[in-house]
């Protein structure tokens, strides 16, 4: 008998191999393959595709024996998140299979044999959490939720401010799925930020949950699949890879903080993580929760639609009130050159260290100063490979490159004019503020935290494109410092937690989750920043941003500041923030995009071409352009940009350089394609690429539904 096999490789399509004598495959099983010259663990996918000649076909090797076959549904969701994406499907279910020693037999123990077919048992000792004391707001949402555990697919939307004590509500949740037996995944966006939750969540279960993300060792990795697929792992924590365990018998799906950027990957198989997990839910036929205090306009816009449901938790737990919001025109503050807080939040800060709270200040803006000039000449230090300026991290005498890891030493002398002695830094970094901040307050205890993923992860990249399929949260790469040198960043979260730092200073990861009781006062130093750029969502992620960093402050009995410094206090982003109209904000934001068109009122993706051959790629890019336009015109070129016409055709704009025209090393050109939302997209750009020749030295890469306009 033959069957095709899916194997985790860059194929769109499974291969037909042969079940020897005796051996007895279905579909889902795990089987070993010789494959080339290699031996490959993959998937039984489906009947033979019988286009092989029968001489040819290969034997299987190996079954997994001990371990489940992978379910009908998530073979269906990894095709369809292929087709989604336009990823080849093995390289979906490479994300799926991460770790191929898993599906060898274990060598040692017996256990797990026989484990087809288990059934998932709770063990009650160790699945009731310890009663918590839950608000009358807090208790009804629970309820809610509690009901969706028994009636197949939802999304539900727990909406709530920060502080308001969602995570002891799908706790809850997941207290009811594990006592129905079941497996609970939860995806968080930072997991190495997550000390705090982690310890809520041992605290409330009496066990740790198993941990999925990049930094986990590939000896764990082993053993939380296979106890995943076994059923064994009851609750599963995770940055966006975890989406794709085995799961025995998922429950449900909680997606925290689903506003969050970082949920869409932007290497190897494209993919927004929230989304996905939607989608997994609807496949599994199970329950999704999306918690987050200010939601995105997709999730708002499936609110208002009717598909997801809102469950609101209206006020903030233990009493705690809602941090004050202060806006600081810099049109009106004439700061010094080389310092950048300005003399109200200055006050603030003195105020606030006098009486013992704690503070932080937040600069978007990794390293020392984002660009090093020659005063002499006007030189500025660019990256070799990418179209970007080197950023000096002064700490440690270098010049880097923040899109490749690039680095070299400030050279004595400027390249250009040979002058030396001429080169200052220009801008402000988090490492510079730190400078400025020691300057203003010698007696506090100054910490600095920051994700330095090019300058300290393990494996710089230099000018290689990142692994593909291996792409996966920053969590193992973060890096922090007390005083200059480099802490772990569990200890910089307890030390400020013990109260034992006076002044966090960071860049975005300080917004996370993080509960300090003894934070009084948030500074934001550059709190336009992130709506300069032609970024769709500027808008919106800035609010969430600012929202977040603010609910920092005043987690519990003393009251919270936020102080803005800003050179745009009009800006509606500004004035909602001010006022607390998140709700207003959002509608104005939805209306924007509404007229425009765009996401999620209408279908966008983008295709990026990149090259080592400046000429090559542009004429590749622009032959692709004339071929979407014969896709869909005939051969004529469509001119009309009449939004309804946009029903059967879609809108083909570019091609353009990249933002980012060079990086690491390629040449980079964009095509975006606009379409209303019920047009099928997905087919049109299967259609149009399917028959294209691309050459070796050219990489084509689909984005649907961007987040990224790098
Ligand atoms: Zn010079
Ligand atoms: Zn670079």
């Amino acid at each position: 008998m033959n069957i095709s096999v899916l194997l985790p490789l860059v194929f769109g399509k499974s291969f037909d191999y042969r079940a020897p004598e005796g051996m007895d495959i279905k579909p889902g099983d795990y089987v070993r393959v010789p494959f080339g010259r290699k031996s490959v663990w993959g998937v039984a996918w489906g009947e033979a595709s019988g286009e092989v000649e029968e001489k040819k076909i290969k034997s299987i090797e190996q079954v997994a024996t001990h371990l489940p076959p992978m379910s009908k549904t998530m073979r269906t969701f990894i095709d369809w998140v292929a087709w989604y994406t336009l990823a080849p499907s093995g390289m979906v279910l490479k994300m799926a299979l991460p770790v191929p020693a898993a599906l060898e037999s274990p060598k040692v123990r017996g256990e797990g044999r026989g484990a087809r077919g288990k059934k998932i048992t709770a063990s009650s000792s160790t699945l009731d959490p310890r009663p918590s004391t839950l608000s009358s707001d807090q208790q009804s949402a629970a309820t809610s939720l509690r009901t969706k555990l028994d009636t197949g697919f939802s999304v539900s939307v727990l909406d709530g401010v920060t502080g308001s004590g969602k995570t002891e509500v799908y706790f809850d949740v997941i207290a009811a799925c594990l006592a129905q037996g079941k497996q609970a995944l939860v995806l968080l966006p930072e997991i190495a930020l997550s000390v705090q939750w982690l310890a809520r969540f041992a605290e409330g279960f009496g066990f740790a949950p198993d941990i999925w993300h990049s930094g986990v060792s590939p000896a764990r990795k082993r053993e939380t699949w296979r106890k995943a697929a076994q059923g064994e792992a009851k609750v599963i924590v995770g940055a966006r890879s975890a989406l794709f365990l085995p799961f025995a018998q998922l429950g449900t799906i909680i997606v925290d903080e689903e506003h969050d950027a970082s949920y869409k990957q932007e290497d190897g198989v494209i993919y927004h993580a929230r989304d996905m997990a939607v989608a997994r839910a609807r496949h599994e036929k199970i329950p999704a929760i999306l918690v987050s205090a200010t939601p995105s306009l997709e999730t708002e816009y499936n609110i208002t639609h009717g598909r997801y449901a809102r469950m609101h938790l209206p006020t903030r737990h233990n009493e705690a009130e809602l941090p004050e919001i202060k806006l600081i025109d810099m049109r009106t503050q004439a700061l010094p050159t080389g310092s950048w807080i300005s003399e109200p939040l200055k006050a603030a800060l003195l105020t606030a260290m006098a009486e013992g709270k704690q503070a932080m200040l937040f600069m978007n803006r990794r390293g020392y100063a984002p660009l090093m000039l020659c005063r002499a000449c006007g030189h500025r230090f660019l990256c070799p490979h990418c179209a970007a300026y080197l950023v000096l991290h002064r700490g440690r005498a270098r010049l880097l490159c923040h899109h490749c890891g690039y680095e070299t030493s400030p050279p004595k002398a400027c390249p250009q004019c040979k002058e030396e002695g001429k080169m200052i830094p220009f801008g402000p970094g988090v490492e510079r503020v730190a400078e400025e901040a020691r300057a203003l307050l010698p007696d506090a205890r100054i910490a600095v935290m920051t994700s330095d993923s090019t300058a300290l992860g393990k494996g710089t990249r230099r000018s290689k494109e990142p692994a593909k399929g291996s792409g996966d949260d920053p969590a193992g790469e973060v890096s922090c410092s007390e005083t200059g040198g480099s802490v772990p960043l569990e200890k910089l979260i307890k030390d400020m937690m013990a109260g034992n730092i006076d002044l966090l200073i960071g860049t975005q990861m300080i917004a996370k989750g993080h509960h300090f009781a003894g934070l009084a006062l948030v500074g934001v130093l550059d709190a336009d920043m992130g709506l300069a750029g032609g970024d769709l969502r500027a808008g919106e992620r800035t609010y969430q941003l600012l929202h977040q960093l603010a609910g920092r402050a005043g987690r519990e009995k003393t009251k919270g500041m936020a102080w803005l410094q800003t050179y745009m206090p009009e800006h509606p982003v500004m004035q909602a923030l001010l006022a607390g109209q998140r709700d207003a904000f959002m509608a104005l934001e939805a209306q924007m995009r509404e007229d425009a068109l765009m996401p999620p009122y209408g279908k966008l993706a983008a295709v990026i071409v990149g090259g080592k051959n400046e000429r090559e790629t542009a004429e590749f890019t622009r032959m692709l352009v004339r071929e979407a336009h014969k896709e869909e015109t005939g051969g004529k070129r469509l001119e009309n940009n009449n939004l309804h016409s946009l029903i059967s055709n879609p809108l083909i704009l570019g091609p353009a350089p990249a933002p980012m025209p060079l990086l690491r090393g390629k040449y980079r050109y964009r095509i975006l394609i606009k379409a209303a939302k019920d047009f099928g997209l997905q087919d049109w750009l299967t259609r149009w690429l399917a028959d294209l020749k691309i050459p070796s030295s050219i990489r084509v890469k689909i984005d649907v539904e961007p987040y990224s306009f790098l």
